[in-house]
């Protein structure tokens, strides 16, 4: 099936990767692993300097309902516990452990019993696993579910619909067996009534494995959705996959859907079959400064310079490095940031790209609110956030803004429209905890 329903913008697709099979770099001398990977409460670190781990071992312990535990990714000596600064500007602890090169594996890695949904849910807390494509949800939480009857569709987003990343369409066309597996899991243990996969429709060759991979499950659905940038976004393709909308401070799971990444439920089934945790990543890196692009596997935790490395170095001065795609992704301030759980890219670009262009005066053209997925008016939020009028954003609605970045993207005036959407969502939080 396909569909018509349209929202978001044409971004140039740049996937120049897609044909690269991703390639595991070789073992770090070192990994930097931040306890906060996740949203919720930052993992507390149950090691210390001078202790040896293995591959697997729990290194931070999951420190809430929403936390899930954090893993080494190498074997080697914990060297010390620092407090780093993220990328998001939040500080975190992290572990840094000198590998030996060993890759011993720790002996509680072993598939784990899963025979009922308590145990089900405790192997996905386990398994340290958060939503692989965004924003570092743990998925224990998602699947967390109080009345499974309420459950009917589980979509599986596999629209990679920002431009440059081709990790999640690798995943998809090399491992679609275990993503289709994790799928039956879920149903199993939390229990959609339908499965939806929906794909961009410029990735043919994953839509045609999918679908004859699943021609005789009728609660399977494999659906063609219009490769517009951010099909992707959560309730984006909740909208497009189900005709639903999900209602200002409402989640998925209140209007009977859960939406998985492929990659997260290639995971979910692994995790099942082998006890190993999340101590690895599938990578995209790419971008007009980088040698050799590529899909890349590498150790959670990797100092990003290492990866670059693999692809054969800067081929020109990195003036701009991001963590994700150029549409959502977030700027680094250099390459010794580590590789996270949930960055699918990393992206380095040159002068040409990274310069921006000279902001100039609105001219209301209204292509920022035409090209809005969730029908939100950038120009005016500006002007209520410019104005600190916070009833205003809320009557603008400025909470539902997905940080999507096409109002941005499409200003002829080059205004950074989703900066001061960031900005004015945090005006509004604030304004809110003091009531
Ligand atoms: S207002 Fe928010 S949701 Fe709308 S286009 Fe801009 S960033 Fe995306
Ligand atoms: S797209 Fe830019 S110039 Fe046009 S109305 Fe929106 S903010 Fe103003």
């Amino acid at each position: 099936m396909s569909i018509k329903r349209l929202s978001g913008v044409h971004a140039p697709h740049h996937k120049n990767t897609a044909e690269c099979a991703p390639q595991r770099i070789p073992t770090p001398d070192k990994v930097i692993i931040p306890m906060n990977m996740h949203i919720g409460a930052p993992s507390t670190p149950v090691v210390k300097a001078g202790d040896l781990v293995k591959v697997g071992q729990v290194i931070g312990e999951a420190a809430g309902f929403v936390s899930v535990p954090v893993h080494a990714s190498v074997s080697g000596k914990v060297v010390k516990i620092d407090e780093l600064l993220m990328a998001n500007g939040a500080k975190a602890k992290a572990v840094v452990i000198e590998a030996d090169g060993l890759q011993e594996v720790a002996e509680t890695v072993v598939p784990p019993t899963v025979e009922t949904t308590e145990q089900f849910l405790a192997a996905v807390r386990a398994s340290g696993l958060v939503g692989l494509g965004g924003a570092g949800f743990p998925t224990v939480v998602k699947l967390s579910v109080k009345n499974p009857n309420s459950i009917d569709y589980l979509l599986i987003n596999g629209a990679e619909c920002e431009p440059y990343i081709t990790s999640d369409l690798r995943t998809m066309i090399d491992d679609c067996e275990h993503i289709i597996k994790g799928a039956a899991l879920i149903k199993k243990f939390v229990g959609q009534k339908k499965t939806i996969i929906g794909i961009e429709d410029n990735k043919p060759e994953a839509i045609k494995l999918f679908q004859e991979k699943t021609a005789n499950d009728p609660d399977f659905e494999v659906m063609a959705m219009p490769s517009l940038y951010p099909q992707g976004g959560e309730k984006v393709l909740i909208h497009n996959a189900t005709g639903r909308d999900v209602p200002e401070g409402k989640l998925p799971l209140d209007v009977g859907c859960i939406v998985i990444n492929v990659t997260t439920l290639a995971f979910i089934s692994k995790y099942i079959e082998t006890g190993m945790p999340l101590i690895e990543k599938c990578l995209t890196v790419d971008g007009s400064a980088v040698a050799k692009p590529g899909n890349v596997i590498a150790p959670i935790g990797t100092p990003i310079a290492k990866i670059f490395e693999f692809c054969g170095g800067y081929k020109a001065e990195p003036r701009k490095i991001l963590y994700g795609g150029p549409m959502m992704g977030i700027s680094v301030p250099s390459d010794e940031v580590p590789l996270l759980k949930n960055n699918n890219a990393v992206l380095a670009f040159a002068e040409k790209e990274a310069t921006l262009a000279p902001t100039t005066a609105c001219i209301k053209c209204g292509r920022c609110v035409a090209a809005c997925p969730v029908g939100l008016m950038p120009a005016t939020i500006e002007h209520a956030f410019k104005i600190k009028n916070v009833d205003m954003l809320n009557e603008l609605k400025v909470m539902l803004c997905m940080e999507c970045g096409c109002c941005s993207f499409v200003c002829p005036a080059k205004r950074e429209l989703v900066l001061t959407n960031k900005l004015a969502k945090a005006m509004v939080r604030e304004a809110s905890q003091k009531k």
